[in-house]
């Protein structure tokens, strides 16, 4: 049966895809092209548990990348049941909040809000264009990533700046992460028995992006990444948010240009930076263990900003049913968890460590004592939210 979503995420050199089948979120194929627009541009495909890979032709991008996948899935005789295209769209501005069919006009605003995230846009758009002209008539629905942000209030979202930047030039905080955030609440909230709409919760996304979300009756209502991905917490290799004046010193007294400083603040820093050995968690765990001092305080950092903004987002509500953890570190370690949530005593949080230990590694569960908050371990799956939210326009279901 034709109802099978090819959900595509498009990074600059990259392209993910997987086929889902959306009223079960199973996925029936997935797979990477890394490192196109070089001639070392590869396919992986992973199907019915095993792994194969191909090489993308010349021009080795998206769209050949594109062509390849669909020689696989025409060899699997699987092209006959895709419904439609959904692409995950990072940047919606204040135009998009919900899953949106993708006609010239879109792709007109997709490009025009590559002022706000112009390392992603562009790609997200490429894949867009490329999937249109290999699969002609079939629809394609754009998913955004500030989407579920939009319900945040003006004081959540509005910078302490002059209000016209605003009204002018839309400078005020979008979100990021928005699919996973709404994911793992959602799942959360079926956990305890609740409708999303009835449920509160926190959420972490712990990879090598990071964010904060506060998700008050089921929409968010604060989230801690900004007009674009590089404020709140620390990361992989981006700073989260430091002092602005500390730009000001690094061009006036130390002569770096802005070029200069934008790879700073988004490349050399974050968990890379202050360790000085590597922006992977899982590393500097294992460091940090061997006495690795800087790769102790990078974590030390890392868990006291997360520990520091779920405590402020608690002015959000007048009761919680719990935090969630998500993103390769919040899924698989429990040892930034047990740190992060030692922090929390006055929210009520503790760890019940067996727990903890049990839930990593794509096991989901709650790792609080009983007489405590409850903080959940979800495994986000973004992609099948991309899948079911297209198939649900494309049906006319809400
Ligand atoms: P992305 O944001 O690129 O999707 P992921 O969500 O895959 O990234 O998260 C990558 C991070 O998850 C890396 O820092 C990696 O070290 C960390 N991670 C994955 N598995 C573990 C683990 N078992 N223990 C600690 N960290 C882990």
């Amino acid at each position: 049966m034709k109802n099978n979503i090819l959900v595509i995420n498009c990074g600059s050199s990259s392209l993910k895809f997987s086929l889902i089948t959306p009223s079960s979120g199973e996925t029936l194929v997935s797979g990477l092209a890394e490192r196109l627009l070089t001639n070392e541009a590869q396919l992986t495909i992973k199907h019915n548990e095993q792994k194969q890979t191909a090489n993308i032709p010349s021009p080795f991008d998206h769209q050949k990348a594109i062509e390849a996948v669909v020689v696989f899935l025409k060899e699997q005789s699987l092209t006959e049941q895709i419904f439609a295209v959904g692409h995950r769209v990072v940047h919606g501005g204040e135009k998009y909040s919900q899953p949106t069919l993708i006609d010239d006009d879109v792709k007109n605003n997709i490009d025009e809000l590559a002022k706000l995230a112009p390392l992603h846009n562009p790609a997200n758009l490429q894949g867009v264009l490329a999937a249109e002209a290999v699969f002609g008539r079939i629809p394609q629905v754009a998913i955004f990533d500030t989407a579920f942000h939009q319900t945040m209030p003006a004081k959540a979202y509005l910078y302490a700046l002059p209000y016209q930047l605003y009204q002018t030039h839309g400078i005020r905080k979008y979100g990021f992460h928005g699919t996973s955030h709404y994911f793992v609440a959602k799942s959360a909230a079926a956990l305890i028995n609740k409708t999303l709409a009835e449920s509160n919760f926190i959420s972490a996304h712990l990879g090598n992006g990071c964010s904060i979300t506060a998700v008050k009756q089921g929409k968010s209502v604060d989230t801690s990444l900004g007009l674009t991905p590089l404020e709140g917490l620390m990361m992989g290799t981006r700073s989260g948010s430091v002092d602005p004046g500390i730009i000001f010193h690094l061009v006036d007294q130390l002569g770096y240009s802005l070029e200069q400083v934008n790879t700073l603040l988004n490349k050399e820093s974050g968990l890379l930076g202050v360790s000085q050995l590597s922006n992977d968690c899982r590393e500097l765990e294992q460091a940090a263990e061997q006495g690795h001092q800087l790769a102790q305080l990078a974590l030390d950092i890392f868990c006291y900003r997360i520990a520091k903004t779920i405590a402020s987002f608690s002015v959000c509500f007048t009761s919680l049913d719990g935090i969630i953890f998500t993103g390769g570190i919040g899924e698989n370690s429990s040892h930034i968890r047990s740190k992060v949530l030692s922090q929390l005593s006055l929210l009520n949080c503790a760890v019940d460590n067996k727990a903890n230990i049990t839930c990593r590694f794509g096991q989901s569960g709650n790792i609080a004592p009983t007489d405590a908050l409850p903080c959940w371990v979800i495994p986000t799956n973004e992609e099948w939210v991309i899948a079911e939210q297209s198939y649900q326009l494309l049906n006319g279901a809400k």
